[in-house]
């Protein structure tokens, strides 16, 4: 007799997600802001964590934080839901509008999360290939959504890896249909205009928007992300969340952030400043082939030396591989990190390809 029960027959294939997590001087894989938050704020936390009376059960619908941050954007808080990052957030959406019998759209290349967690939920995943430019076109979305007639839509603006934004006209083009349309905007503070898709929303009744606190609230340890969308949504959450699946902390460390929301996104100026000092580097370098145009804190670059990942953490740098991905082959993505880490980066990567 086996000691072991074998996992779901739909589950063999699945690897835990995860980028390598290395003791190394330089981390610049996985997207999130060098610099931590300012004391004021973690002194903050800390004061109203100790008023917490822990022997009781948090706020199961978390309304004080809900209607903060829909106070950021000017809406009631049954227009917002909070869960433990927006990875929950996400596999919620899964749970109430996917499952088996089920289809959700998905680009590739893309965020290798989403396919994996569509298939944890039990919805059949449908892809529709990215040009090269890495940007969804208008005509590109009616035709994904003509061969796949999708439940759900799960795109990433600005896309991850590449940094691309998705046009206003596919997103219009992706909701002429009868999905529920997810835009995962996890990086949406780094763009030029990070609330175009809030704009949306009245015009787009399926628009569902997905944002964390995790990249430019420089909280990622605190696992907290939030939707965007009509009041339904909300409504549908309430039947797939766990009990009480956001607890007290973390509520209370999220109403902090949104208060001090000013402090935390200081760096977002310098942050741009990097991506382009970075940018320029990565142009002037002639053996990097292509380099894709970031409205978030990161890029993703194309070179012709096979080993440039290895080449990088030999040199105390580590950034994601993407060398062997499907449409990314020879890629490479770096988060910006502080101008010293920057330095480093850019320094190794000379010594790597020379030029
Ligand atoms: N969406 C995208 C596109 C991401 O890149 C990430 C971070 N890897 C997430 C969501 C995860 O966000 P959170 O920390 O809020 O779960």
């Amino acid at each position: 007799m086996n000691d072991r029960v074998p996992v779901r027959d739909d589950l063999q294939e699945v690897r835990p997600y995860g980028a390598p997590q290395l003791d190394v001087p330089v981390r610049l894989n996985t997207n999130e802001t060098a610099e931590p938050p300012p004391s004021a704020y973690l002194d903050e936390v800390a004061a109203r964590m100790s008023a917490l009376q822990l022997n009781r059960y948090p706020d199961r619908r978390a309304i004080a934080l809900r209607a903060a941050i829909g106070g950021t954007v000017g809406l009631t808080p049954d227009r917002v839901w909070a869960a433990n990052g927006s990875n929950e957030v996400q596999l919620q959406l899964l749970q109430a509008y996917g499952g088996p019998g089920r289809k959700v759209l998905l680009v590739r290349p893309g965020y290798s999360f989403h396919p994996l967690v569509a298939r944890v939920s039990g919805t059949e995943v449908v892809e529709h290939d990215l040009p090269e430019d890495l940007v969804l076109t208008p005509e590109g979305a009616a035709e994904a959504i003509a061969t796949h007639d999708p439940d759900m839509v799960l795109v990433v603006s600005p896309h991850n890896p590449a940094g691309t934004v998705l046009p206003v006209d596919t997103i219009r083009a992706l909701h002429d249909s009868r999905a529920l349309v997810v835009l995962d905007e996890a990086y949406v503070e780094f763009s030029d205009d990070p609330n175009r898709s809030v704009r949306l929303l009245d015009e787009l009744p399926r628009l569902v928007l997905s944002r964390t606190f995790s990249k430019a609230y420089r909280l990622a340890g605190l696992r907290l992300g939030y939707l965007l969308a009509h009041d339904w949504v909300v409504e549908d959450l309430r039947r797939v969340r766990l009990p009480y699946h956001l607890d007290s902390l973390t509520q209370v460390a999220g109403e902090v952030a949104v208060e001090m929301r000013k402090e935390l996104t200081t760096h977002l100026v310098t942050t741009a400043d990097e991506r382009d000092r970075i940018l320029d580097a990565l142009l002037e370098q002639p053996r990097v082939t292509r380099v894709w145009p970031s409205a978030a804190n990161f890029l993703l670059f194309r070179t012709d030396e096979p080993d440039l990942f290895d080449a990088l953490l030999d040199l105390g740098v580590l950034v994601r591989d993407f060398s062997s991905a499907p449409g990314l082959e020879g890629c490479v993505r770096v988060t910006v990190g502080t101008p010293d880490e920057n330095d480093w980066f850019l320094r190794a990567l000379h010594k790597v390809l020379g030029g």
